[in-house]
């Protein structure tokens, strides 16, 4: 029987952290969250990090842009809150209307500004090993191993997906602490090859039911960070959590497992922006 971790118990203590250290600091951090129209789902995330911020004491900005706004218009707000200094960081909600060219959006962010971690400067200071800010839900994982004692180095590690916002900064910070790290993606043959190796199998995919009993070793960590939803309608991750459980020596849960950390991650980012613009 697996331990079961709770990332929302550590999620909370996580963002007590942040707030106690915003409490030290001359002003409140800042964080200025960007959502260019109206889709249910950005609403209900954005919603989230402003009760976030709310939480630790920190200051939100609301910018709510209507879905027709232009890249001129966008970029043009992205120079404002720049230079504002009582935003030590700016958050745009993805996905953008098709229009838009998200990355150009996400490159005008001030590198310093990027609580996100998905600007280039930021990501290519994680992979050379000298990150500002740590790319929130593969962060959030890694917190989770440190609290419940995982050991990552000399592991076999194995991530499921390679988007440039979970699956490659979670195996570079593995790759950090001495992991031995197999990414698979949509044409790797064969998963199950790879992922029966595993000492810690995370999968970050969005396939309900990808990860069944007969693809894990005994004793593996499974870490899901996949959000679907299920025939029911019901919030699942890609591991069959009732088949898995019983073969593994830690397991999150979805719900209440990775997506919390996220959220409290980017509270941890954001004290560590208000910190370095002098807060
Ligand atoms: P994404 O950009 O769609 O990437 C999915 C990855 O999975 C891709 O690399 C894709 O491979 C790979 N893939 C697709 N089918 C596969 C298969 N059958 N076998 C192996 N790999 C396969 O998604 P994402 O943004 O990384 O998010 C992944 C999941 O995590 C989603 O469920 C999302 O909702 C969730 N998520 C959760 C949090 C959180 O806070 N908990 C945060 C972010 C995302 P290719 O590259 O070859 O296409």
């Amino acid at each position: 029987m697996a331990i079961r971790i709770d990332g929302k118990a550590l999620a909370a203590k996580v963002k007590a952290r942040a707030a106690e250290g915003g409490r030290a600091l001359s002003r409140r951090p800042g964080l200025a969250v960007i959502l260019v129209g109206d889709d249910p789902a950005s609403r209900v995330y954005v919603t989230g990090k402003e009760k976030d911020c709310a939480e630790c004491g920190f200051v939100s900005f609301e910018h709510k842009l209507p879905a027709e706004t232009s890249q001129e218009t966008l970029l043009e707000l992205i120079g404002r809150l720049n230079r504002d200094d009582a935003v030590d960081g700016i958050l745009v909600q993805l996905p953008l209307p098709g229009h838009l060219d998200e990355e150009a959006v996400l490159n005008a962010i001030d590198p310093e500004k990027d609580v996100d971690c998905f600007h280039p400067v930021n990501v290519g200071r994680l992979v050379i090993g000298s990150p500002v800010f740590l790319p929130c839900t593969p962060a959030g994982v890694m917190e989770m191993l440190k609290e419940y004692d995982i050991p990552v180095r000399g592991k076999q590690c194995v991530v499921l997906g390679r988007s440039n916002i979970v699956g490659k900064p979670m195996g570079a910070l593995l790759l950090q602490q001495d992991g031995t790290v197999i990414t698979c993606h949509s044409r790797t043959p064969d998963l199950a090859k790879y992922t029966r190796e595993a000492d810690i199998l995370i999968s970050a995919v969005g396939r309900v039911g990808l990860v069944s009993a007969d693809m894990v070793k005994e004793g593996a960590v499974v870490i899901d960070v996949a959000m679907n939803r299920n025939a029911e309608g019901k919030l699942c991750g890609d591991v069959d959590y009732a088949a898995v459980e019983p073969k593994a020596s830690y397991i999150t849960p979805v719900p209440g497992g990775v997506g919390p950390m996220t959220r409290a991650m980017l509270m941890q980012n954001l004290l560590t922006a208000a910190r370095r613009h002098g807060a």
